[in-house]
């Protein structure tokens, strides 16, 4: 930016004695100003460009003595760059691979929720969910097999979510759901739901022999008006919980949801029948 100013200043030079642009200078500034917003949009300082693209529009506006006329051009320009700017910000918040949410969303979002909770009325649900013995089918069948099992587990996991609710990469074969505004039992509910949606999906369709199954751990956290005994946790303490309610559920043979019931970690569905589960590594609770 500070070196295009020099230029900005040249064509401020064209401007007649009494301060006002001379025709010719009017539209090279307006040219100038063009030819700045496409060289900041092109990198992707959006924000810059239009600014730009404004200041144009006011030269050209500023030069017509009747009714101003928006250039057509100019005016197209301004929503190509409107779009573009919004294309790319949701870009920036999407797993390329997947196309869900990414971690930087997934940040975002938690932080977003917890300072309104407050204001909210229901608890926060956070499941973190792990391929079951990943490697050994990229092994079997080859990463490309792969990386189409960990975007059907997308679909999978994303279908018949409750309002509000969301799946973001949290890297690697690791997924998270939120929840927001659900009681526990709804929160253990959709999210065996989600695992037995994966564990039955016809991933033979995919290659013969194939099977998926993922494990999670799943943290609950009430509404801060419920919260008397403890103040609320911040987001990084609840995935933390998630993530050791799913090594419990690792430990526990796999393909099952592990999360806390009056102080005792359980199995949600027919895994609860399963002897032997494994406490929890953290506990802060
Ligand atoms: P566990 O049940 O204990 O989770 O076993 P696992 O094999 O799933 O766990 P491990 O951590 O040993 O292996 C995870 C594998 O996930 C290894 C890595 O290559 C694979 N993986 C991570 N990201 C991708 C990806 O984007 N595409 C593919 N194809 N594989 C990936
Ligand atoms: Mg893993
Ligand atoms: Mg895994």
């Amino acid at each position: 930016m500070t070196a295009l100013r020099p230029e900005v200043a040249e064509s401020d030079r064209a401007r007649q004695p009494d301060g006002a642009p001379s025709a010719s200078g009017g539209t090279d500034l307006v040219q100038l100003h063009e030819s700045i917003a496409a060289l900041l949009a092109s990198r992707g300082q959006w924000r810059q460009a239009y600014q730009h693209l404004r200041s144009a529009f006011d030269l050209v506006c500023a030069d017509q003595e009747e009714e101003p006329q928006i250039p057509e051009q100019l005016r197209r320009e301004v929503d190509r760059l409107r779009r573009e700017h919004a294309e790319a910000r949701e870009q920036s918040l999407r797993d390329s691979l997947t196309d869900s949410y990414n971690r930087r969303y997934l940040d975002q979002r938690l932080v977003a929720m917890v300072s309104e909770r407050g204001a909210t009325r229901g608890g926060l649900a956070i499941a973190l969910i792990d391929l079951d013995w990943f490697k050994q089918v990229n092994d079997t069948f080859g990463h490309l097999l792969g990386d189409r099992v960990l975007q059907r587990v997308v679909e999978l996991l994303q279908e018949d979510l409750p309002e509000g609710g969301f799946c973001a990469r949290y890297g690697g074969e690791e997924f998270v759901l939120v929840l927001p505004d659900v009681d526990p039992a709804s929160a253990v509910e959709i999210t065996e739901a989600a695992r037995m949606r994966v564990e039955r999906h016809a991933w033979a369709s995919l290659a013969p022999g194939l099977r998926v199954t993922v494990s999670i751990g799943l943290a609950y956290e009430p509404p801060a008006g419920d919260a008397v005994s403890r103040p609320p946790v911040a987001p990084e303490q609840q995935l933390l919980r998630a993530d050791s309610l799913l090594y419990t559920a690792k430990q526990s043979g796999r393909n099952a949801v592990a999360y806390r019931e009056g102080g005792r970690v359980r199995l949600a569905g027919p895994a609860s029948g399963r002897r032997g589960i494994a406490e929890s590594r953290v506990v802060g609770y």
